[in-house]
C-alpha cells in the first residue's frame, strides 16, 4: 500500500493537518488520517483533484494562429471556426495522439488527473472512416497510457452542418456519423478504454443541438444508461437564433422541454440563457461546463453565474479549446468576469465560504459527475485523485485554511503544483511530469511536419 503524507489537506469534513492517505495497489484511497507522524511521500498541501470535463485536444497545437484581423469586418467564433476546420484537415492518427500526449501531460501538470475528451474528429481527410472506424478514439487512449491520465473518452455524434439537416461542410467531413456507425464507434471507444486502467471510462456527446437530429439525440443519450452525456448548449447568439428559426424554441428551453435532462448530463458553456432558463437547467441537477479561457478567446459572453448558483446550480471547468490549460486561471478567469460584468468583488462567495474554496469545490463536484468517475475527495473508496501544492513560497506562506485556496487561484500558478497523482499512478514529481521530455520532443516533431503541410 503506497503512503502520502500531507502537512496540510483539504478532507471532506474540512481542513485538517499531518495527514497520511493510504492508496491501493489499483489506485482507490484506503484509509484518510489526521494528526499522523510523517512517513511514506511527503507532501506540503493536499487537495483532491479537479476533472477537467471538456476538451478537443487537438486544438491545442492551432493556439496562436487565430490572433490575426480576419478579411471579416468582425473577427468571432464563427471565423475561428473556419481557421480550425482548415488546419484539422492536415492531422494524422500519429498527430492526434502526439497532441493528445502533450495536452494530457499539461493538464496533470496543471493539477487535472482526469481528462474528459469531447472527441469528434473520427474519419480521414473527405470523410473516409479509417479501417477500424474507431481509429482516433484509439489514439485519444493510447496517448492517455502514455500519460497515465484518467480518461473518460466521450465519442462524439455530429450528423449535420445545421439544424435544418444540410449535409456536413467541407470542414466537417471528418466528423460524421450515422446512428448505427456511432454505435460501432462507441464500441471501439469503449475496448480502447477497457486497456486503460478500471477508472477510465466513456460517456456519449451528441455534438449540439444544431448538429444532430431529434431522434439521433434520443437515440444516442439512451445507449450508455447512467454513463455521461455531454452537450454543446448555447455558447454562441446565432446559435440561439438558428435553433429559434428551427425548433421555435430557444436552446435550452428546447432542451428542457424534449429531453429528461438530470445529474448525468454536462451542458457545455451555457452561456447564452435567460435568468428563466438559467433557473430551470440548474434545478435539473445537470452540470454547467464551464471553459472560461476558451469562452474569453472566443467571446463567447458571460455565464449566468450568480443567477445560476443562487438556484443551486451545479459547475465545473473545462480547458476545451486549449489554448492554455491552467486550472487555476481557469477558476479565476471565471470570477473575475462576473467582477467585471457587475463591479463588485467576491461575486460567488457565500456567507461560510471565500470565493476560492467556492470555485474550488464546484470544479470537484461537477468534474466528478462530468467524468462519471468516483473522484472529488480525499476520501477512503474514492480513486486517489491527488494534487500536491507547494506551502514554503512567496504565495502561500503563512497561509491558512480557505485563504490557502484563495491564493492559490488568485495569486498562484501552475509552478506550485509539485505532485500530481491520478488514481494512485504519481505521474508529476517536482512539477514535471516524469515522461515531459519525450511528449514534448514528439509534439514538436509533429508540430514541424504540421507546419510543412499548412
Ligand atoms: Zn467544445
Amino acid at each position: 500500500m503506497a503512503e502520502i503524507w500531507a502537512e496540510r489537506a483539504l478532507l471532506p469534513e474540512g481542513w485538517a493537518e499531518n495527514v497520511l492517505v493510504a492508496v491501493t495497489p489499483e489506485g482507490r484511497i484506503d484509509s484518510v488520517e489526521a494528526g499522523v507522524a510523517p512517513r511514506g511521500t511527503r507532501t506540503e498541501l493536499l487537495l483532491p483533484s479537479i476533472a477537467n470535463l471538456h476538451s478537443h485536444a487537438f486544438q491545442r497545437a492551432m493556439a496562436g494562429l487565430s490572433e490575426a484581423k480576419g478579411d471579416q469586418p468582425k473577427d468571432t467564433f464563427w471565423t475561428w471556426r473556419k481557421i480550425m476546420y482548415r488546419f484539422l484537415d492536415h492531422l494524422t492518427p500519429d498527430d492526434v495522439e502526439s497532441i493528445a500526449a502533450l495536452v494530457q501531460m499539461e493538464m496533470l501538470e496543471a493539477g487535472y488527473a482526469t481528462n474528459v475528451e469531447f472527441h469528434y474528429l473520427h474519419h480521414r481527410q473527405g470523410g473516409a472512416h479509417y479501417a477500424n472506424i474507431a481509429e482516433m478514439s484509439e489514439r485519444i487512449a493510447a496517448a492517455a497510457s502514455r500519460t497515465g491520465i484518467g480518461l473518460t473518452l466521450l465519442p462524439v455524434h455530429y450528423q449535420f452542418g445545421g439544424i435544418d439537416g444540410r449535409a456536413l461542410g467541407p470542414g466537417q467531413q471528418r466528423f460524421g456519423t450515422n446512428p448505427d456507425e456511432f454505435a460501432r464507434l462507441l464500441e471501439g471507444a469503449e475496448a480502447a478504454v477497457a486497456k486503460l486502467g478500471p477508472d477510465s471510462g466513456v460517456g456519449v456527446a451528441p455534438h449540439s443541438l444544431r448538429a444532430v437530429s431529434k431522434e439521433g439525440l434520443a437515440l444516442v443519450t439512451n445507449l450508455r444508461p447512467g454513463r455521461p452525456v455531454h452537450l454543446h448548449l448555447a455558447e454562441q447568439i446565432p446559435e440561439v437564433e438558428e435553433i429559434l428559426a428551427g425548433y421555435g424554441l430557444r436552446p435550452t428551453e428546447w432542451l428542457l422541454d424534449n429531453a429528461a435532462v438530470d445529474r448525468n448530463w454536462t451542458l457545455i458553456h451555457a452561456t447564452q440563457m435567460t435568468d428563466d432558463e438559467t433557473i430551470r437547467l440548474a434545478k435539473t441537477g445537470a452540470v454547467a461546463g464551464l471553459c472560461p479561457i476558451t469562452e474569453s478567446s472566443l467571446g463567447d459572453g458571460i455565464f449566468n453565474g450568480t443567477v445560476w448558483q443562487e438556484a443551486g446550480g451545479r459547475w465545473g471547468y473545462g480547458s476545451d479549446s486549449n489554448i492554455r490549460i491552467s486550472l487555476v486561471e481557469e477558476l479565476r478567469t471565471l470570477e473575475y468576469s462576473l467582477r467585471l460584468r457587475d463591479r463588485g468583488r467576491a461575486v460567488l462567495a457565500t456567507r461560510n465560504r471565500t470565493t476560492g474554496r467556492v470555485l474550488y469545490d464546484a470544479g470537484l463536484d461537477g468534474g466528478a459527475t462530468a467524468a462519471g468517475r468516483e473522484t472529488g475527495a480525499i476520501r477512503a473508496g474514492l480513486w486517489a485523485d491527488l494534487v500536491g501544492v507547494s506551502l514554503q513560497n512567496e504565495v502561500m506562506v503563512g497561509r491558512k485554511d480557505d485563504t490557502l485556496l484563495d491564493s492559490f487561484v488568485f495569486a498562484g500558478n501552475d509552478g506550485l503544483i509539485k505532485d500530481v497523482w491520478s488514481a494512485g499512478r504519481h505521474q508529476v514529481r517536482n512539477g514535471k511530469h516524469l515522461d515531459r521530455d519525450r511528449i514534448v520532443s514528439d509534439y514538436l516533431a509533429c508540430i514541424t511536419r504540421l507546419q510543412d503541410k499548412m
